[in-house]
């Protein structure tokens, strides 16, 4: 059945995800947003590049995507259909993901044509004798030589290990790929030739990517939308070229002028940001960026700002919209 061309390949509707957090001894159990509200198309083909520091949503939003973990509340759409009505082999046919580190993400006591191989294996996909050919034909794709199939993980570089990841995940035939800081693992050198292999593959098969980074100089090359998360929700979403070069949001201009880190863990450093990243479970009020935003008012501390919309691009801040427009053209 053909999809009509503006439904996209994958969709949040205002999805939320609350974790119970025990917070020790007498102390009870604490709600922790980690998504709040988060609505977010990803349209067939392209690359959304989701955005933000470690500790934003970015991963939880991920894992909820992958049907790894149940929205507490909203819905996720395969192809404007309910992920509610799929089974964990569809949303396997459909949805898989590229990890960041290749290393702790494949088996190091496997094959890696037993790796490789392993999703047809769990979701009975095709007949077991067409298995090893579908596995040297993702090997040819992704650029290794067919005589590493009887290697294992240890046998192979860093940039190879990421290949077997990404043959793992397109085996399947997905639709959609969630690339989760595919490339930050990786040396410098080879990051770019990982990069294009993603970038061949997705013109080849026609893939969709959601693409999660804190390397903005990645989504920039390769996502057509981006998305910036901060503490739950998006508070901002453009093409890209808008996005680098007109960022709206405080937190924006402050990711894009701030020095990156390779090491995602690291977060943001050397911004007018601070360090200091709020507690998830004690979040600010108001606008919850306030305590760091340079353009602080006094109605971001009494009242969450509502999500503005121009020429199809969002930003969810009070210099926008309603009475401060004006503030923020002044
Ligand atoms: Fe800054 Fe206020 Fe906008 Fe929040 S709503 S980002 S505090 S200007």
């Amino acid at each position: 059945m053909s999809t009509p061309e503006d439904v996209p390949a994958l969709e949040t509707v205002d999805v939320s995800c609350v974790f119970q957090v025990n917070q020790g001894f007498m102390r009870g159990r604490r709600p922790l947003r980690a998504v709040n509200g988060v609505s977010l198309r990803v349209p067939r083909g392209k690359v959304v590049g989701l955005v933000g520091e470690s500790g934003c949503g970015k991963t939880t939003l991920a894992q909820i995507l992958l049907g790894l973990l149940r929205p507490t509340a909203g819905d996720v759409r395969y192809d404007g259909v309910s992920a509610s009505t799929f089974g964990r082999r569809d949303v396997a046919r459909r949805i898989q993901p590229i990890f960041q580190d290749p290393y702790s993400s494949l088996n190091p006591t496997k094959t890696i044509r037993s790796i490789v191989s392993l999703p047809l294996r769990i979701h009975r996909v095709g007949e077991p004798s067409e298995w090893d050919d579908r596995v040297m034909q993702m090997l040819d794709m992704v650029g290794l030589p067919r005589r590493v199939a009887g290697s294992y993980p240890s046998q192979l570089s860093g940039g190879q290990r990421q290949r077997v990841a990404v043959a793992r995940a397109l085996i399947m035939r997905p639709e959609v790929v969630i690339c989760d800081e595919p490339t930050s693992a990786l040396d410098v050198s080879v990051q770019s030739q990982i990069l294009n292999l993603l970038q061949d593959l997705k013109d080849e098969l026609g893939l969709t990517y959601l693409l999660i980074s804190h390397n903005l100089a990645v989504v920039e090359h390769m996502a057509d939308r981006v998305a910036v998360m901060y503490l739950g929700r998006i508070v901002e979403e453009a093409d890209t070229e808008t996005l680098f070069s007109n960022p709206r949001h405080p937190y924006t201009r402050a990711l894009l002028e701030s020095v990156l880190t390779p090491d995602p863990r690291l977060g943001v450093p050397d911004s007018h940001l601070g360090t200091v990243f709020p507690n998830p479970i004690d979040p600010p009020s108001g606008c919850t960026f306030h305590p760091r935003c340079v353009d602080c008012m006094d109605v971001c501390k009494a009242s969450a700002p509502t999500t503005t919309v121009e020429a199809g691009n969002r930003v969810e801040c009070h210099l926008y919209g309603g009475d401060g427009k004006s503030r923020a053209a002044a």
